[in-house]
């Protein structure tokens, strides 16, 4: 991690960079339906970042092994685009990819009603096409929202935000130069309803009275995130009641 030479990234204000306070999220923008082929899908910007999600199914998991004769497996496939960052990514399946996918693929499975659907599989597929820290919770919110533009009954909604500690402070939603930057990134995701926590992981260090404050800012950012995905998904009933397109 390290700081940046030319530029501090809290001022004497406590203002960052792009001019946030220390809990102020980034604009955040959800639409559904914006794939005509997937059974549900979402677009979210966040921030700089910008993810596609395509949900597929439920439909008989294959190849037959993959089975649960219990629940739908939740498949989900988190890719970076190539040109989604600043240096070029390598197409393709790497470790950090697959992580992600794993966890969010638990995630999931913790809001949706798996146990209705045995043998069957539900794909998520999350393409980021632009990066600029905090994919994997972004995808996870998206996502949420996509499972639901799908019909697929679920439990609960996954929001996801991120916190971290920068030039020493606790503050929320991570730019990509703070989290380049600073001295810890903590990215959850919780049950909206229950709290139940469905995504922990950490980079860095902080204190417990840190971690207490981050997690404290994060839960209560997922209040206001989780009203953007009810709104892009009540948008979506509002438009067909009035005749609009769906
Ligand atoms: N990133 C990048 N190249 C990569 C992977 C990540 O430039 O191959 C950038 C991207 O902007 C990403 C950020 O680093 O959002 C932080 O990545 P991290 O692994 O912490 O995951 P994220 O914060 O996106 O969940």
């Amino acid at each position: 991690m390290g700081t940046p030479s030319d530029k501090k990234l809290i001022d004497e204000n406590g203002l960052r960079l792009d001019g946030r306070g220390p809990d102020e999220l980034r604009p955040i923008r959800i639409r559904t339906d914006v794939l005509e082929r997937a059974d549900g899908s979402a677009m979210i910007e966040w921030g700089g970042n910008k993810i596609i999600v395509a949900v597929y199914g439920p439909r008989e998991a294959y190849p037959k092994h993959t089975q649960d004769i219990e629940r739908a497996v939740i498949k989900a496939r988190y890719n970076m685009a190539a040109f989604s960052v600043d240096e070029r990514k390598r197409p393709g399946p790497d470790r950090r990819s697959v992580e992600i996918s794993k966890v969010i693929s638990e995630a999931l499975t913790a809001a949706v009603m798996v146990e209705q659907f045995p043998r069957t599989q539900i794909d998520v597929f999350i393409e980021v096409v632009q990066a600029d820290a905090g994919t994997r919770i972004a995808s996870l919110t998206a996502a949420s929202v996509a499972l639901a533009n799908a019909g697929i009954p679920m439990k609960d909604f996954v929001v996801g935000c991120t916190a971290g500690k920068v030039e020493g402070k606790v503050v929320l939603d991570l730019s990509k130069e703070e989290d380049n930057f600073g001295q810890a990134d903590l990215p959850m995701a919780v049950l909206q309803k229950s709290g139940e926590v469905v995504l922990i992981q950490m980079d860095g260090e902080l204190s417990k009275e840190e971690f207490d404050s981050a997690v404290a800012m994060i839960m209560d950012a997922t209040k206001r995130i989780h009203e953007i995905q009810r709104n892009a998904l009540v948008e979506k009933y509002q438009n067909i009641e009035a005749g609009g397109e769906e």
